[in-house]
């Protein structure tokens, strides 16, 4: 069978680097609704010619959403959820807008976050489509529009459907060495605002300064930094009027991850606390979360799921490596719920986030292959 998928995405690969390539060419970034809109209806009308039952999901505050199933996923059948976002980092106005390749490479903006995981979804559903094999999987295709700023609009579909299904596999982009995902950390997006007292800075005595409160609570939560499991990072702070004026408000806003939901309590408690305790007499400070996504451990339930993508790769002929990915992803939704995910199974490549962004081009067939065949292997599992 490997033999088989693997020979029907060979002689595909011209039509899947024209697919990445009509993708890529779609400016998507996260606010950009009219191309995401256009992306939707690109990723419908591929996914229309493999499975029974697609449907664009309008938004109207975000980019619209699609979602395919084979019939028995749409009657209800737990099985597979396969997740890629449509989305890139990258405005309306970038200058990052061309797709091309050379002999080795495909570049362009998303072609590794995460356009080129479309693609090889899109390849391992064909392949096992045109084996007669797709029909009896039950699978659900989800295609988002929000990932990059946090999934706000799709979580709720997130957070319902990977209930429904009983393992969930992620096309983020694979790791440089051929890694696939089978952990995350989790992540907090804080904002801490000091409030102090205005004065003119001539006045000698004590002084209220916010931004003096500020820097104490900077190096209070750089502190928090420890090698791997912990970091905090304290990435912009805004405050003050100038230099004749002492500052009546700082505002901090603060990244930290974290790998455990302990580790999260623990350091959630700890920032409460900077946030608390005033070194500046006469200062106050407020804490709010903003953003977050629970950690993706690398759970026994993840490391099954490996191992059948892992022995899938093998029978392929090749070693499949692992890792644990410190960057977030909707796998760490997923897992929050206690269902298996493996994230990183699209194409390999790195860079991404900027105009550098690369994938690696035969990966697009190689990473299609590992997805079919990991599908096949967990449906036996859910005999219909
Ligand atoms: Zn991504």
């Amino acid at each position: 069978m490997y033999d088989k998928i693997a020979e029907y995405i060979a002689a595909h690969e011209a039509e899947a680097l024209a697919l990445l390539r009509r993708l890529v060419e779609i400016q998507s970034g996260s606010w950009n609704k009219p191309g995401l809109d256009r992306m939707a209806v690109a990723m419908a009308d591929v996914l229309g010619g493999i499975l029974p039952q697609v449907r664009v999901l309008p938004y109207t505050s975000h980019g619209n959403m699609v979602q395919g199933q084979t019939l028995p996923a749409a009657a209800g059948s737990r099985g597979i959820l396969l997740v890629g976002h449509m989305d890139t980092v990258f405005p309306a106005d970038t200058s990052f807008t061309m797709y091309r390749e050379d002999a080795q490479n495909c570049y362009g903006p998303g072609v590794y976050d995460m356009k080129g995981g479309l693609v090889a979804g899109v390849y391992a559903l064909k392949a096992l489509d045109h084996l007669g094999l797709l029909e009896k999987i039950p699978v659900t295709f989800f295609c988002n529009s929000d990932e990059e700023i946090g999934s706000p609009a799709s979580k709720t579909w997130i957070d319902e459907n990977a209930m429904r299904n009983t393992a969930a596999l992620v096309l983020e982009g694979g790791g440089i060495n051929r890694e696939v995902v089978t952990g995350r950390k989790g992540r907090m997006g804080l904002r801490m605002t000091v409030r102090g007292q205005a004065r003119h800075a001539a006045k000698p005595g004590p002084k209220a300064s916010a931004l003096l409160e500020a820097a104490h609570k900077v190096i209070a939560l750089e502190a928090l930094n420890n090698n791997v499991e912990i970091t905090v990072n304290v990435g912009r702070v805004e405050g003050g009027i100038g230099p004749n004026t002492v500052p009546d408000t700082t505002t901090l806003l603060v990244d930290a991850r974290f790998l455990s939901s302990h580790d999260q309590q623990r350091l959630e408690e700890e920032i409460r606390s900077i946030a608390a305790r005033n070194t500046i007499p006469g200062t106050s400070c407020e804490l709010e979360m903003i953003s977050g996504r629970p950690a993706m451990p690398q759970s026994a339930a993840n490391m099954k799921l490996f191992e059948v993508a892992r022995l899938q790769a093998a029978a392929m002929g090749y070693d499949l490596p692992q890792e644990l990915r410190f960057g977030v992803s909707d796998a760490n939704y997923i897992a929050d719920h206690g269902i298996p995910v493996l994230d990183g199974l699209g194409p390999v490549g790195d860079m991404d986030h900027s105009d550098q962004e690369y994938i690696v081009k035969q990966s697009v067939m190689e990473r299609a292959c590992l997805v079919a065949a990991t599908l096949l292997a967990l449906s036996a599992t859910f005999p219909s």
